[in-house]
């Protein structure tokens, strides 16, 4: 018999962006597994991936083999409804990531854009799915995400340094906003740089309930530079959210979004497709027309962005969190036990990734293996596998699983 229950050896990406060292929970997460060695204090821990994407392929502990080659010789770890869809393997991706700067600027195709931009360049674009994403904080986290309510965008265009960009209309609607963001990412460097000064000089009572906007400013100049076109573009047309550890943001496809601090697992569609316009070198940057004309103008609103959670029927002693995007491909569990607590889960029936963000404890499998799982354990789990999970410490896991 295959074994149901498979504990995971992960990489972890270094990007320019992420936490330093023991700073970065994807790094000290990742430091628990067989050969990561000491973290380095001087060297940034940004992502790590769970699952079978093959740029960053996770791997079996016990054989070395890679996960994606192993649900390939044993395609009933994920059953027929996985398999008929998406072939012997994972349609979700998992990440945890750490960063103590701002993130890219970007959005991720949807469908029918991810397959022209895979047509015109598969190097570039390998993909052609769509890559809606979730975000679940894992320590404070910020971000920008998604537009603010049009009343709002128009308010603050009303600023001295900005009322030259708003382009000629008769309603500000989302085209007009459309136009403007297109030409505010398309100004020159000495443009952006002189807006950003006078910006920062106005005085604080110009913002109303923006008075963030000037900190912000400040932090993304010193992060990139003044003359970043992501800086407008994230400060003025975009809303700012904080969120606390347990909550979550919810990112369709197109959908605008830069992160800016904070340690959170995210989970997307099996894509790796992005458009990045701010925050990253001039030349890394992709079409501002292309970027603007996919762009959609959902989220307007932080209400909006916030994923919902509930309480989840597949913890059979109700204490597992559902994070529920709606769009199809995957769901995220949450369990968070107190000493001496216990959780079960129920046969999901579709193919599972569990990582453990905190703590330690037992998972027992149905088919009568125990796992003593702790900070950094990545586990596959096949759709048949009946997990029951008990600590004496406390423990905080996430399990990501397909939905149909
Ligand atoms: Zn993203």
């Amino acid at each position: 018999m295959v074994d149901g229950v498979l504990q995971l050896v992960c990489e972890c990406k270094h990007d320019p962006w992420g936490k330093l060292g023991k700073d970065s929970l994807a790094g000290r997460l990742w430091s628990h597994m067989p050969n990561a060695g000491e973290l380095n204090d001087s060297e940034t821990y940004s992502e790590m991936w769970m699952g079978t994407y093959p740029t960053v392929p996770s791997r079996v502990r016990a054989t070395g083999e890679s996960l994606l080659e192993h649900l390939k010789k044993n395609p009933d770890l994920v059953g027929e409804s996985v398999c008929s869809r998406y072939g012997p393997d994972i349609p979700f991706l998992p990440k945890i990531l750490s960063f103590a700067k701002a993130l890219p600027l970007q959005i991720h195709p949807d469908k029918k854009l991810a397959e022209q931009l895979h047509e015109k360049n598969p190097e570039k674009f390998g993909d052609t799915n769509h890559k809606p994403e979730i975000a679940i904080a894992l320590s404070r986290f910020e971000a920008f995400v998604g537009f603010k309510r049009l009343g709002e965008i128009a308010e603050l265009m009303r600023l001295k340094p900005l009322e030259a960009f708003v382009p000629e209309h008769k309603n500000f609607d989302d085209e007009v906003l459309r136009q403007l963001c297109t030409k505010l990412l398309s100004l020159p460097p000495e443009t952006v740089s002189k807006t950003v000064t006078e910006l920062q000089n106005s005085p604080l009572s110009d913002f109303g309930n923006d008075y963030r906007i000037p900190s912000l400013l400040r932090r993304l100049d010193e992060q990139y530079s003044k003359s970043d076109n992501g800086i407008l573009v994230a400060t003025i047309l975009m809303n700012y959210m904080i969120l606390e550890p347990g909550e979550a943001l919810c990112v369709p496809a197109d959908s605008i979004h830069a992160y800016l601090s904070g340690d959170i697992m995210e989970c997307m569609a099996r894509s790796d497709n992005v458009l990045n316009t701010g925050f990253c070198p001039r030349p890394d940057r992709d079409d501002v027309e292309l970027f603007a004309q996919a762009l959609t103008f959902r989220p307007h609103s932080p209400e909006e962005s916030i994923l919902l959670k509930k309480t989840s029927q597949i913890g059979l002693k109700g204490r597992s969190t559902e994070y529920a995007p709606p769009f199809s491909e995957f769901n995220v569990l949450g369990v968070n036990l107190s000493p001496q607590e216990a959780e079960a889960h129920r046969i999901i029936e579709s193919p599972s990734i569990v990582v453990v963000t905190q703590g330690s404890g037992t998972m027992n499998v149905g088919d009568g293996s125990v796992h003593h799982i702790k900070e950094g354990n990545v586990y596959f789990a096949a759709r048949d596998a009946e997990l029951k999970f008990s600590t004496d410490k406390g423990l905080t896991l996430y399990r990501a699983y397909a939905t149909f």
